[in-house]
Formats: structure tokens, C-alpha cells, sequence
């Protein structure tokens, strides 16, 4: 089947998908550790799904606009990537799930040598912010947001203030992991530095469009089809899609396998970044997070979507 009249059946059938998935908004809860995210509505559920050709199905809150979270962290570290090869990236970071939760200290100073065990717990993510090229944390930023911006076809792309400063006013057990990672000499830059990189890249300012425009790089292996632009060195994507397969989900990422057999990438904002490769990239929101801080409506919404067109890659 043509991937555009597939989409037009998405099209005819994502107003009654969704309702089904929205149901579940209730069992679930924004996130209320950041306060800039507290207040997202909770019943908010959306997506869009952008082909290699430019159409698009999409419905739902595809307007609302919400913050990357760990969504950055699959670009901030194929940005590593590129910029500093992966020999360099892999002496400070693993390539391991950890089963824990994406904040936690447990295995840093229970399994040697003390490297995080992947680049998209915050641990990892926050040694990879460090390895992005730029002599302050603002060049470090800017880098960060001129690579977001071309993946997301928007210069206009920026980080949310309020966020950031909330999340930066609160963030204790980030900082702790930080000061932990210093102590180990896997972080050497200055942490207070380091962190306000990460939570800026965090704090990235999107909607479902952009994050289905970003995913559509990697469903075509960093080339954009849109444009027939190369942005992303190919093996780069191969190591980020990965991570999105094993880690992606934090620690539900084995059951999202399972159950929708898509390579993702969640956030805590609720927003998650999907793809079907060498067709689609999908941007979901859904601010309601079930215990794993996953999406809950978003992920059923995948959950139904990929079983119906049997998007399963496995
Ligand atoms: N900025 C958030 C944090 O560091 C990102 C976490 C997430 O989305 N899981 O806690």
C-alpha cells in the first residue's frame, strides 16, 4: 500500500483511536517535580504523523506546545557522536539498560567503573551535555540549538524560560548525580555549567509537528527527505535508534518493544518521538504519565496504532 493513502486511512481512523487512549488520562499524572510541567492538561492527548513525502495525518492537541525533556537527550548525543566519535563518547558512557529509573544514583556506585550505563538516563545524558563542542555554556547551547533547529526545519526553535529556571531551581537529584560523576572524574567540566547545558536542552520548546519532523530524519537514517538534505552521519542514527529501542523508554522500554516495536523516545513532559523506518516520523503528546513517567494515553495511542497496521519491526 502507498504510504499517502495509509495515511489517509490513519486520518479516518485517529479521532475514534484517540478517545479510546484518552480515556486513560485519569490513571495517570503530570509531572510534578519540575514545576514548570505541573501544570500541563492532564487530559491533553495528541499526534502527528509526517511521511517521507510531506503529508501528514495528524489530531488531538497537535497545537499544544511542550518541552523536549529527555527527548533532547537521543540529539544531544548523536551530536557527541558527530562531534566527538564514539571512542570518546563510550569511554564515559555505556551502552546498557539499567532496569532503575531514569534518576537514579543505584548503579553508578554499585557496578564499576562508575560510568552512567547509557546516554538517556539523566546520568548519561548530563556526560554527554559536557562532551558538546563550545568554549561556555552558552556556545555549548547555541550549538545545541542550531542542530535542533535544522532537524527540525524551525529557526525559530528556542528553550522555555519558565522551565528551564524551575527545573534548574529544583533539580536536587540532578545535581547530586552530577556532583557524584564529578567525584568520579567522568564529569570533569564545572557541574553548575554542565547542568545548565543539560536543562536548557531539556527545556527545548516543541509541538508534535516538530517532533514528527525530527523523527523523520532518523526513519531515513539522518537524511532528510523533505529537503534531500544529509544531516545526520548514517551510523550515527543507527547507534541513537538503538538506544531509542533499548533504553528509549526508560524502564518500560522492553515492554514498549513488545508492544508497539518502534524505536522511541520519551519525555516527561509527555511528549514521546516515534518513527517507522523509511516511512514515518511521529510526534505524540500526552502529559498524563503513567509510574515509569511514560505517556500513558500516548503510549496506548501507539500501543493501538502499531498493532492495527502492524508497524512492529521484530
Ligand atoms: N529534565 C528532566 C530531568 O532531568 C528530563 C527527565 C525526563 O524527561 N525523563 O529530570
Amino acid at each position: 500500500m502507498e504510504p499517502a493513502s495509509e495515511l489517509d486511512r490513519i486520518q479516518q481512523l485517529l479521532p475514534d483511536w484517540l478517545a479510546a487512549s484518552r480515556r486513560l488520562t485519569p490513571t495517570g499524572k503530570t509531572a510534578a517535580y519540575i514545576p514548570g510541567l505541573a501544570a500541563a492538561p492532564r487530559d491533553a492527548l495528541g499526534i502527528t504523523i509526517l511521511g517521507g513525502d510531506g503529508k501528514t495525518a495528524s489530531f488531538g492537541d497537535c497545537a499544544l506546545s511542550f518541552t523536549l525533556q529527555s527527548i533532547s537527550k537521543v540529539f544531544t548525543l548523536m551530536l557527541a557522536l558527530m562531534e566527538r566519535g564514539e571512542d570518546v563518547v563510550f569511554s564515559k558512557v555505556g551502552m546498557e539498560p539499567t532496569g532503575d529509573d531514569f534518576n537514579s544514583m543505584l548503579k553508578l556506585e554499585l557496578v564499576e567503573p562508575g560510568i552512567p550505563f547509557n546516554p538517556l538516563i539523566n546520568a548519561g545524558a548530563i556526560v554527554v551535555s559536557s562532551m558538546i563542542p563550545g568554549n561556555s555554556p552558552e556556545e555549548k547551547t547555541e550549538r545545541i540549538l542550531a542542530f535542533f533547529r535544522e532537524l527540525a526545519a524551525d529557526p525559530a526553535l528556542d528553550y522555555n524560560r519558565e522551565v528551564y529556571r524551575s527545573e534548574s531551581a529544583t533539580a536536587h537529584r540532578n545535581r547530586s548525580l552530577a556532583y557524584f560523576l564529578k567525584d568520579n572524574r567522568v564529569l570533569e567540566d564545572d557541574v553548575e555549567e554542565v547542568l545548565d547545558v543539560y536543562f536548557k536542552h531539556c527545556a527545548v520548546e516543541v509541538t508534535c509537528s516538530h517532533l514528527a519532523r525530527m523523527a523523520l530524519v532518523l526513519a531515513y537514517d539522518g537524511n532528510d527527505p523533505l529537503t534531500g538534505r544529509k544531516l545526520i552521519p548514517q551510523r550515527c542514527v543507527q547507534i541513537a535508534k538503538t538506544f531509542m529501542i533499548t533504553c528509549g523508554m526508560y524502564n518500560a522500554s522492553g515492554e514498549f518493544a513488545i508492544r508497539v516495536g518502534l524505536p522511541a523516545k520519551s519525555g516527561v513532559s509527555g511528549g514521546i518521538l516515534t518513527l517507522v523506518p523509511g516511512r514515518y516520523g511521529i510526534g505524540v503528546i500526552g502529559p498524563s504519565l503513567n509510574s515509569k513517567g511514560n505517556s500513558v494515553a500516548g503510549v496506548h495511542l501507539l500501543e493501538t496504532i502499531s498493532t492495527e497496521l502492524k508497524w512492529s519491526m521484530f
